[in-house]
């Protein structure tokens, strides 16, 4: 069974099972792949400063973690490169009393970032294995204001909505119709939005008017498979 309940004071990190600071392999890559490339929120900084990557990757690849690069973490599924992972969080302007649904947990890397500048993480999978080791490691670390839902993320989690912010860490043919549904008036979605081999990552602000929308830059995402996504 999943659990979930309050974020942890700041001081209380240090009594975790996380070391105080990064390690210096995690630091060059903050500084080479993440700085350098113009990402410049401090919080987003920090968040990836704090939060161990290498714990997020399968054992025999660990080594990998601060590649600039994708990586495999079985079932063909892949934690997002970790440029993107900035780059998205950024985007998405997330702020401390914010409620963020995370279609795609993955590894969770992506979901501990969002949990360290949130206040409420909403985490959808649709392989249970995946989510089920998300929510040990997530655990592990301490982190506790995630919620994890084993479903069609395509669909959203409507039970919790409407959220301030939504972002989708698999491909989809177009903005899931429910995904709009769930978002507050004045929130931001990000989405890679295209066919199965390359897409757009897309911004979108929702306003009474519709929904705004810009690209960012062209990534390439996994697919989102589901009711709304794609087939298979
Ligand atoms: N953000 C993740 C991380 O930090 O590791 C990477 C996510 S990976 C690129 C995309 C994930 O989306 C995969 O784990 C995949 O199983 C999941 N996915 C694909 N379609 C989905 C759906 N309809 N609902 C929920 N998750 C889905």
């Amino acid at each position: 069974m999943y659990g979930s309940c309050r974020p942890l004071a700041k001081v209380q990190y240090r009594m975790m099972n996380l070391p105080i600071d990064p390690s210096a392999r995690q630091e060059k890559m903050i500084k080479q792949q993440i700085i350098a490339r113009g990402i410049r929120d401090p919080r987003v900084i920090e968040a990836m400063k704090w939060l161990p990557r290498e714990r997020f990757l399968p054992e025999e690849i660990q080594g990998h973690a601060f590649d600039d690069a994708p990586a495999q973490i079985g079932h063909g599924q892949t934690i997002s490169q970790p440029y993107i992972v900035a780059l998205m969080t950024e985007a998405l302007r997330p702020e401390p009393d914010h409620r963020v649904l995370e279609i795609g947990t993955g590894s969770g890397y992506q979901t501990s970032v969002l949990a360290r500048l949130t206040g409420e993480v909403y985490t959808v999978e649709r392989i249970k294995s995946l989510l089920d080791e998300s929510f040990e490691r997530i655990m592990s670390l301490g982190i506790r204001n995630v919620h994890f839902h084993f479903g069609d993320g395509s669909l959203g989690w409507p039970k919790h909505g409407p959220y301030d912010r939504i972002i989708v860490t698999a491909a989809a043919p177009s903005l899931p119709r429910g995904l709009a549904d769930q978002l507050v008036d004045g929130g931001v979605c990000i989405a890679p939005i295209g066919d199965r081999t390359a897409q757009q990552l897309m911004r979108y602000v929702k306003t009474p008017g519709g929904l705004e929308q810009h690209a960012i830059c062209g990534v390439r995402f996994v697919p989102l498979i589901g009711q709304d996504g794609w087939e298979s």
